[in-house]
Parts: structure tokens; C-alpha cells; sequence
């Protein structure tokens, strides 16, 4: 089993129908039918007040006319999203029987602190500490060496919406 937190998070938020383009309302904050498809998933809680604050950030730039606000609330989303797959994991019941090999990152750039740990088995715990899918736009991903039992149902409830 392999799980990419940042891609996964992409899918997930696709799945869900979050309208990149139609999440800002040009007033501060966001719009009525985005904000209803977006409450529907706890899991995006997080997300959402993030999303707000990149919101409120890009409202008070003297460059407002020429931010791609779409592209900065959808990478806000994804990214806190991701860190949630990641956390959740790592702070549930059985997480010290969840141990995992880091799996390279999907992302052209790579960071160097973190390939220092390709191929590394360690727990979700410390794996989360090293800050994989944690750290902003991390797309490194985890082999699960051990503990797929444990993991899979919190995968397949995260899947659903849920946190
Ligand atoms: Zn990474």
C-alpha cells in the first residue's frame, strides 16, 4: 500500500467538486455554494480556515488585481490537506505499529532534507516529524511496511470526508 498525501489530497479535493475558480467572491471572502459542497467534509475543516486566511493575506496586497487567487486557495487546500492525511495518521491509536518506507517525491524539485530519507523505514510517527506531506508542498510519499490494517481504515474514512 502507497500513499502520496499531496496527490491523494489533489484527487480527494477534485472528488469532493471543490471549484477552485468559484471558491472567492471577490469580497473578502467566499462563495455561498462553495463554502455549503466544502462544510460537507469535515476533513477539510482545516482547509477551509486556511483558505480564509490565504483569503484575508491576498485581500490586503497593493497587487490584488494581479493575484491568481484561484491558484493560491487551491494550493493552500492541498497543501493543508495533505499535512491532515499525514497527521491523522500519525496521531491515531495503533500509529507505532504503522512503519513506513519514504518513498521519493513526485515533485520535480526535490528537497534535499528530505531525500536524505528516501528509501528510510521509520514510524508514521517520526515520519511526520521529518515532515513528510507535512512541510509545505511536500509530495513525497510512504510505502506502508507495517500496519496497512490500521491505516487502511483511516484512509478509507479520509476518502469519505471524514476526519
Ligand atoms: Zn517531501
Amino acid at each position: 500500500m502507497y500513499i502520496y498525501p499531496y496527490s491523494m489530497s489533489e484527487k480527494l479535493l477534485d472528488w469532493f467538486n471543490i471549484d477552485f475558480d468559484r471558491i472567492y467572491n471577490e469580497q473578502g471572502g467566499m462563495q455561498r455554494e462553495q463554502l455549503k459542497l466544502i462544510n460537507k467534509y469535515s476533513i477539510l475543516t482545516e482547509a477551509k480556515s486556511n483558505a480564509y486566511m490565504t483569503i484575508k493575506r491576498l485581500e490586503k496586497s497593493k497587487n490584488k488585481e494581479n493575484i491568481d487567487f484561484a491558484a493560491n486557495v487551491k494550493n493552500t487546500m492541498v497543501g493543508t490537506l495533505s499535512s491532515e492525511i499525514t497527521k491523522t495518521l500519525a496521531t491515531s491509536e495503533y500509529a507505532d505499529e504503522i512503519i513506513i518506507e519514504w518513498q521519493p517525491s513526485s515533485a520535480e524539485e526535490e528537497r534535499a532534507t528530505h531525500a536524505l530519507h528516501y528509501g528510510q523505514r521509520m514510524t508514521i510517527k517520526q515520519a511526520e516529524k521529518l515532515g513528510l506531506g507535512v512541510e509545505y508542498n511536500c509530495q513525497c510519499g510512504m510505502k506502508l511496511i507495517s500496519g496497512q490494517q490500521y491505516a487502511q481504515p483511516i484512509i478509507n474514512k479520509i476518502n469519505r470526508g471524514k476526519s
